[in-house]
């Protein structure tokens, strides 16, 4: 009987993208809990969207993209 080929794990790096890309992510500078979301009203050690996906399973539904600026002179 030979073994089963193992099954790829969704890489954490998705998710770490998304909080990064999101309008509600911030940085608190504080030591214990650097990271922040301003929708789900939180703070934690990883990042928030990394907090949700442990808790309920399912990936971050409040996820809101940046909005691009376009700085003069850059172009
Ligand atoms: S809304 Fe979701 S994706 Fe955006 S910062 Fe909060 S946890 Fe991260």
């Amino acid at each position: 009987m030979e073994p089963e080929p193992r099954r790829a794990i969704r890489a954490p790096a998705d998710s770490d993208r998304k909080c990064n890309q999101c309008t509600h992510y911030y940085i608190t500078h504080e030591v214990a809990f650097p990271h922040a979301c301003r929708a789900l009203n939180f703070k934690s050690r990883a990042l928030p969207c990394r907090e949700v996906l442990a808790a309920s399973g399912e990936e971050c539904q409040y996820f809101e993209a940046k909005q691009r600026t376009i700085r003069k002179g850059t172009r």
